[in-house]
């Protein structure tokens, strides 16, 4: 039966099928709620007509005041490694799924409250979210997705009128926040930690109905599966990396099963190229740096390698040593996507097996000099259009620099493609707009504080085309002034 307010068909699989990984709940009301954005596009993936999204009932939904017909409200249950520390009760201390719909390709998908108040598992909590790291997760996540990352979406932001505690008094918010599913590796966790086979069972059986299908018929289903997450993960990373995603808190708990990005805590773009950045407060000890983000990869995975051990084979023994097998793939998997996503950043479609000194002396020299990430693979095509001084400008030491252009060029031309054609499609690979965070957080301070939602529009707006050079916009692709570095973000969102 079709919900009257969005039109969709609501349906209940969690529920249905995963007793024990959750506990119903409500959302709080927001009598004074209004909307900040709503995601046109994303709406119409969903079939949710233009009508029916800007509707008050509509507003009602996404503010938590209406309950969807039809559908059952839940928090999922979940633990999860924090920082290397296993914590077993976790769960959606502030988030609600408020239903499961079929968007127009026919894939089942998580809508999910946050922020829409307390929970089973909000502990002490108040399970409401402030309104900055709302907006963040919106302008993020969507940039993300265009960028051509997989990534929870955003649907819509809301300001509940209400004041939440933080440091202080801020003013409150709520995300719509769409997921092909909410299961993290946490979830499996959870179930391991209940000494429950047979809720593995049932949530690995689900994971893979629900996303990786495929593996259901072949010989070890569940090995599979397990090799299908870690090639899904393994390319998720492989794209942060290649633009300078640093997600910040890669908890067990933060990582899905379907290789989505989920939340956009102290997560941000790199400017200057440290391997080293961290921009949580709270990473002490740099575990979530940008280059420690592949053997996190393989960490996080190595716990969900635990949790599967009694489906794989019934000798305890002989399933370690199958689990192991892939996990001594996922380093492999990994090189070998993030190389042909660098490989396309610099130009090449061919493949040398030099490329990989190439790509790390360039990494190198810009690690030396300081240089921004995402200009310098930007500039690199002009120089293929006689513009060889933008990409020479941004290296102080023009001497190495100048080297490392001479064998990049000489590469090139291996490549036999007219070089205007590869300047074309590098342009298509190399972003000249990410989130600055100094633009992010000016969009963000008007937005909260000062009622002005125009500065976060105009940089949604041009993250929209994150490929498009367009004039007018010159101080958005540039890195932050040297008096907001280092930036860091808090993770108490
Ligand atoms: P996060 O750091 O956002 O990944 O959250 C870690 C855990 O804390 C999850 O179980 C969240 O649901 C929970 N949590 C975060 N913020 C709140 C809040 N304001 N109220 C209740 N639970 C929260
Ligand atoms: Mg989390």
């Amino acid at each position: 039966m079709l919900n009257n307010v969005l039109g969709i068909d609501f349906q209940n699989t969690f529920a249905r099928d995963l007793e024990g990984l959750y506990k119903k709940g409500n959302s709080c009301k927001c009598p004074s709620a209004e909307v900040l954005l709503l995601n046109k596009s994303l709406s119409l993936e969903l079939g949710i007509d233009l009508n029916r999204l800007q509707s008050k009932n509509a507003l009602d939904i996404f503010s938590g005041n209406i309950k969807p017909e039809n559908s059952i409200t839940l928090a999922q249950a979940y633990s999860g490694h924090q920082f290397g520390q296993f914590n077993p009760n976790l769960g959606d201390g502030r988030a609600l799924l408020i239903g499961e719909a079929i968007n127009q390709k026919g894939k089942l998908i998580d809508i999910q409250l946050k922020g829409a108040g307390q929970t089973p598992y909000s502990r002490r909590g108040d399970g409401k979210s402030a309104l900055g790291p709302v907006l963040r997760e919106y302008l993020i996540s969507e940039s993300m997705h265009v960028l051509g990352i997989p990534t929870t979406r955003a649907l819509a932001a809301i300001k509940t009128g209400d004041q939440v505690e933080r440091d202080g008094l801020l003013p409150g918010g709520i995300m719509t926040r769409i997921a092909s599913s909410h299961i993290r590796i946490g979830t499996f966790e959870y179930a391991r930690f209940h000494k429950d086979n047979q809720l593995i069972k049932k949530l690995t059986d689900y994971s893979i109905a629900r996303h990786f299908p495929d593996t259901a018929n072949v010989e070890n289903p569940y090995l599979a599966f397990f090799a299908a997450v870690c090639n899904q993960q393994a390319l998720l990373i492989a794209n942060w990396m290649s633009v300078g995603f640093i997600h910040g808190v890669m908890n067990t708990d933060n990582m899905t099963i379907s290789g989505e990005t989920i939340d956009f805590g102290p997560c941000a773009f790199m400017d200057s190229y440290d391997p080293s950045t961290v921009f949580s407060s709270i990473d002490v000890n740099k575990r979530y740096a940008y280059a420690n983000q592949p053997a996190i990869l393989t960490w996080n995975l190595t716990r969900l390698a635990e949790t599967l051990i009694p489906l794989i084979h019934e000798d305890r023994n002989e399933s370690i040593k199958l689990l192991t097998e892939v996990l001594q793939l996922i380093k492999p998997v990994y090189t070998n996507y993030w190389l042909s996503i660098m490989r396309s950043k610099i130009g090449l479609s061919k493949e040398d097996q030099n490329d990989i000194e190439i790509i790390s002396n360039f990494l190198e020299i810009m690690e030396e000099e300081k240089a921004d990430f995402t200009l310098c693979f930007r500039s690199l095509s002009k120089a293929l259009i006689g513009d060889g001084q933008t990409i020479r400008a941004l290296f102080n030491n023009s001497r190495r620099f100048d080297g490392w252009m001479m064998i990049w060029q000489e590469r090139i031309s291996q490549e036999g493609i007219a070089e205007e054609k590869i300047a074309a499609s590098m342009n298509k690979v190399n972003p000249i707009y990410i989130p600055r965070n100094h633009k992010v957080e000016e969009a963000l301070h008007e937005a909260v504080f000062k009622n002005n939602m125009l500065p976060f529009n105009k940089l949604h707006s041009l993250l929209q085309y994150p490929f498009e050079e367009i004039d007018g916009f010159e101080s958005f692709k540039e890195p932050a002034p040297k008096s907001d570095v280092p930036y860091k973000t808090f993770c108490g969102t």
